[in-house]
């Protein structure tokens, strides 16, 4: 059973709860960060989607060049990781226009930041179709206090652009929500992230088993930053700084332990061999 990997392609400064703080004294560490994501990935044979901030492929246009050159998929994650909770239809459109003049291949794929689809975001939905997206990834099956649609299913659909908890069969775009765990009928979120880092990695690894023993594939995601050792740390708050930094050493062997136990590509792959 083929499971879909995503990489959330940011610099440390992006994720929602260190953007406002960092702006001041951004340096970036894109080049060792990504380098290490594609190392791993070169090593384990595996091919992946990878969601791009636009910003950072205008300022080094080499990020798009190497992911490229390694076969994997390029995909868009906003131009500047606003949620779309900040944005609106104009706004997206023109973001999509921007990241489209920066890469060559059409784009099918896109990623919000911060997970941010839900009912009062759906308006993205129509955008991406409008512009020619062949699916979303944005939407979180479960209830967190940043983001998420409890409610919405779990495994690959065609949403309803009316209510994004509603499939649609004659809807254009496809779906991928990130894997969830349901455990006494609460849907506990395990697709990567901080809960790759917090979870043990046994749990996830449970997560896929009984979703592909479903027929399902599972939804996974990691930030490129997450495999940086030397990943800036900002003072956040307890809550913030656990979120975003906890556990940070443990990726790296999570994520191989993962990757190595179950079959994993790129959602334009996937889409390839099982949705055409
Ligand atoms: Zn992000």
């Amino acid at each position: 059973m083929l499971n879909i990997l995503t990489v959330d392609v940011e610099d440390w400064y992006h994720p929602e709860y260190v953007r406002c703080k960092a702006f001041s004294r951004w340096e970036g560490r894109i080049q060792q960060s990504l380098k290490a994501t594609l190392d791993i990935l070169n090593v384990l044979g595996l091919n992946a989607t990878f969601f791009v901030v636009g910003e950072l492929a205008e300022k080094r246009p080499e990020i798009i060049e190497n992911i490229r050159e390694n076969n994997h998929e390029i995909a868009f994650h906003g131009y500047s990781h606003e949620p779309l909770w900040k944005l609106d239809a104009k706004g997206l459109r023109k973001e999509i226009d921007r990241f489209n003049c920066l890469i060559k291949e059409k784009c099918s794929g896109f990623r919000a930041p911060s997970f941010s689809l839900n009912n009062k975001t759906r308006w993205a939905l129509k955008v991406l179709k409008d512009s020619g997206y062949r699916y979303d990834s944005s939407l979180f099956p479960a209830f967190t206090p940043l983001y998420g649609v409890w409610n919405a299913p779990t495994a690959p659909y065609k949403p309803s652009f009316e209510n994004v908890t509603r499939k649609d069969e004659n809807s254009k775009l496809w779906e991928f929500p990130l894997m969830v765990y349901t455990f006494k009928g609460i849907r506990v979120p395990v697709a990567g992230g901080f809960y790759l880092r917090f979870f043990p990695v046994n749990l996830l690894a449970k997560a896929i088993k009984r979703l592909n023993s479903q027929g399902v594939p599972a939804t996974i995601f990691f930030h490129n930053w997450e495999l940086d050792p030397q990943t800036p740390r900002l003072e956040l708050g307890f809550f913030k700084y656990f979120v975003t930094y906890y556990n940070l050493k443990s990726t790296l062997k999570k994520l191989q332990r993962l990757l190595s136990s179950f079959q994993f590509t790129s959602v334009k792959e996937f889409m390839e061999s099982h949705l055409s």
